[in-house]
């Protein structure tokens, strides 16, 4: 028996190690990897940038607490700012944290502002931020919430991306809305661009905050730094984590000017987030990340491997029944359990990821190449002819 809480259904491998985009079990068998540790590995397995920013910080200080100054936390906070909507950063040690911050800069910026009462915040069916037990009540999904006692209280959930709903759910009490750009535990699912521009607009006229969750869809996974740009609208507030440290957990919760001015001394606080390592690691992320031409490649490997998908799902209409997502954050809705694609992908080396709305996920890297889309594709395509193949000798 695990001495581990029984909390994941693990499959049986394991890695011994990793580079760019494949992974390598003990026994030496290669995989592709098209999950990324759930959309972590932005750069791939031991990106060399990566390894080399690591281990010079390994030997110089680890850890010296937010007590002190922290230069490399000045820097890639600036350089988040100067990139993004953003005047402000607090750091974490994972999306939910990054999340939890939001929540809370979204209350005191209006407890600040004379409007203590604003504290709840609209948030979506489908939706996902985290497990924490302010997160798991903004998800508002029931197999999250069962056995954890009442959820936190302030949020109130609404069907679909309807801005009429929204409105109705905006009251004296409401401090701000809070939505995934894409939906991506939810599957993948592209909230439309006209409905983010329809929030921005609708928090403005009512003095509250826009919140966008990009914890999976920022630092590049889209083509563009955060998915929000597409839509050529900024948030109040943003969550970041995931691709941010390539793998070491590195977590950000950006602000606007008015929201950061908020969050005084004493009124947050983290013991790890943004030491030194975890600095080292997220200023070296972005140093590939935003290099010119980089976001580009992304957005390219995302069309290419797009088109390829879309070839696929119409040969196999019995097994994928739609492409979904923008960039490198791809969803096959499928018509057989994910599950089983999921399964027939991994017999044939491919690690992609489940998500709801029996979707299969695929998060390649970002530093992903045309060979490896073919490979992927070429893995999707045999494993959705052996699938028919069973799903016929079972008729
Ligand atoms: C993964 C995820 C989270 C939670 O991140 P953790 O690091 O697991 O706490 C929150 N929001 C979104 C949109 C995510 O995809």
């Amino acid at each position: 028996m695990s001495a581990l809480l029984p909390t994941y259904a693990r499959s049986g491998l394991s890695f011994a190690r990793g580079e760019g985009a494949f992974l390598f079990t003990e026994r030496g068998e290669r995989y592709l990897d098209f999950s990324s540790g759930v959309a972590v590995t932005a750069l791939g397995h031991a990106h060399p940038r990566l390894v080399e920013a690591l281990t010079e910080q390994a030997s110089k200080v680890w850890h010296v607490s937010n007590l002190h100054q922290i230069a490399g936390q000045e820097r890639l906070g600036t350089r988040l700012c100067d990139a993004s909507f953003a005047d402000r950063v607090f750091f974490a040690n994972s999306g939910a944290e990054a999340v939890e911050c939001a929540i809370k800069a979204a209350r005191r910026y209006h407890f600040v502002n004379g409007a203590p009462e604003r504290y709840r915040i609209v948030t979506f069916e489908g939706a996902f931020h985290g497990r924490t037990l302010a997160t798991i009540a903004a998800g508002g999904q029931a197999k999250h919430l069962e056995g954890f006692g009442p959820p936190v209280d302030g949020f109130d959930q609404i069907a679909g991306f309807d801005i009429e709903a929204v409105e109705a759910a905006i009251g004296e009490e409401t401090a701000g809305v809070l939505i995934e750009p894409i939906m991506g535990e939810g599957g993948m699912l592209e909230v439309p661009w006209r409905f983010l521009q329809d929030l921005r607009a609708r928090c403005d006229e009512k003095g509250i905050l826009l919140l966008l969750d990009e914890v999976q869809t920022g630092v590049g996974r889209t083509g563009r730094f955060y998915a929000h740009e597409w839509a050529g609208i900024t948030p109040d507030i943003m969550s970041s984590a995931k691709g941010l440290g390539g793998g070491f957990p590195v977590g950000a919760c950006l602000t606007t000017e008015a929201v950061g001015s908020a969050m005084t001394t004493g009124s947050h606080g983290s013991t790890f987030g943004g030491n030194p390592l975890a600095m080292a690691v997220g200023n070296a992320v972005l140093d590939v990340i935003l290099e010119p031409g980089f976001l580009d490649h992304v957005a390219q490997m995302g069309l290419k491997l797009k088109q390829r998908l879309a070839g696929i799902a119409d040969e196999h209409g019995d097994i994928i029944e739609e492409v979904r997502g923008q960039g490198l954050m791809v969803g096959l809705k499928c018509k057989v359990e994910n599950l089983k694609l999921l399964a027939a992908l991994r017999d044939r080396g491919m690690l992609t990821v489940q998500a709801g709305d029996n979707v299969v996920r695929l998060l390649p890297p970002l530093i992903v190449g045309e060979d490896e889309i073919d490979l992927a594709c070429t893995t999707i395509d045999a494993a959705c002819v052996a699938l028919k193949g069973t799903a016929r000798n079972s008729a």
